[in-house]
């Protein structure tokens, strides 16, 4: 059986996969601030390295899975910011990144990182909060949604996990990731009914936010149906998924972008487009894909 890294793994979501993964029979490294394997605050630059070197030593460098679920809620209290945007963002990236060697050791691993539907049903995310994010400079982000004043967290939440799904869909695809045969996906969930959201629902100026996002099935996710469709994205089922953004919310995205994806353009669109495409397809060579292609 195989062995994975867990982040997230003391609640919620994450705990959730640990458990399915352990009755499966496989070996999972659970990483989180507090009743874990590896405990370590993902929050800082110690904390991540500690959280990279550690599963490498434990997992003797051979990853066959990774589940990045650890994650802070958009709490309204400004202080809390930063550390919310390092987690959220850093605490994937970077854990991704340190252990990708291990995960290509196996040549069949699975990654998957925890975005969020609020990445597309937040309205008016800034795209210089989403580039500060990529550019690993979450301080900058942070400072980025000032205009917002006390209501800046669900800005840097959404930006945070805009920026997760963006560097996913970036990396899964290269030689790196996708050539040495890592499946990294994404898995974007509704409200579902974690501790995380239980405290943003103890909080009335918080409840009133979170019931303002519509869900047509009605009612709240279950963790245990969320770590069912991650077990699925770890399964040889995901060998063709690459990049993927899975959302499983209830209908919530649907509900906001039912036009807006997948995308049409308008014609002026369509004339620069084949003006630049007759151009483009005389000289194209072959695209090689990083698998070798068939
Ligand atoms: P949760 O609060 O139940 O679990 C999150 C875990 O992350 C906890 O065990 C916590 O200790 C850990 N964690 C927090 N800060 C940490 C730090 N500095 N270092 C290490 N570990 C830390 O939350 P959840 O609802 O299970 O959330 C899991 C993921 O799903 C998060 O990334 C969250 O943003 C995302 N998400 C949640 C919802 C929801 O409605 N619950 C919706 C969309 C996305």
């Amino acid at each position: 059986m195989g062995v994975y890294a867990v982040t997230g793994s003391a609640s919620g979501m994450g705990r959730a996969v640990a458990e399915k993964l352990i009755a499966q029979g496989h070996r999972v490294i659970g990483v989180d601030i507090q009743e874990a394997d590896i405990v370590a605050d993902l929050s800082t630059p110690a904390g991540r390295r500690a959280a990279i070197d550690g599963v490498l030593a434990a997992a003797d460098n051979r990853l066959d899975g990774a589940v990045l679920a650890a994650g802070l809620g958009p709490v309204p209290d400004p202080t809390r910011l930063p550390v919310i945007a390092a987690v959220n963002y850093l605490g994937v990236v970077e854990l991704l990144d340190g252990w990708r060697p291990a995960l290509a050791a196996t040549g069949s691993a699975r990654a998957v990182a925890f975005g969020s539907n609020s990445s597309t049903t937040v309205p008016v995310v800034q795209g210089r909060t989403v580039r500060a994010f990529l550019a690993g400079d979450t301080e900058r982000a942070v400072r980025s949604v000032r205009l917002f004043g006390k209501q800046a967290a669900p800005f840097v939440y959404a930006a945070s996990k805009i920026a997760v799904s963006h560097w996913v869909r970036r990396h899964a695809v290269r030689p790196e990731w996708a050539g040495t045969g890592i499946r990294l996906n994404v898995i974007a969930p509704g409200a579902i009914l974690t501790p995380l959201l239980e405290r943003q629902l103890a909080s009335p100026a918080e409840a009133k936010a979170v019931k303002a996002f519509p869900v047509p099935t009605g009612g709240y996710g279950k963790p245990d149906h969320i770590a069912d469709w991650v077990c699925m994205m770890l399964s040889p089922s995901a060998e063709f998924l690459c990049g993927s953004v899975i959302f499983v919310d209830g209908g919530t995205d649907a509900y906001f972008r039912a036009e807006d994806w997948p995308r049409a353009v308008p014609l002026r669109r369509v004339v620069g487009y084949l003006r630049r495409f007759r151009g483009f397809a005389a000289t194209r060579e072959p695209v090689e894909t990083p698998a070798g292609g068939e």
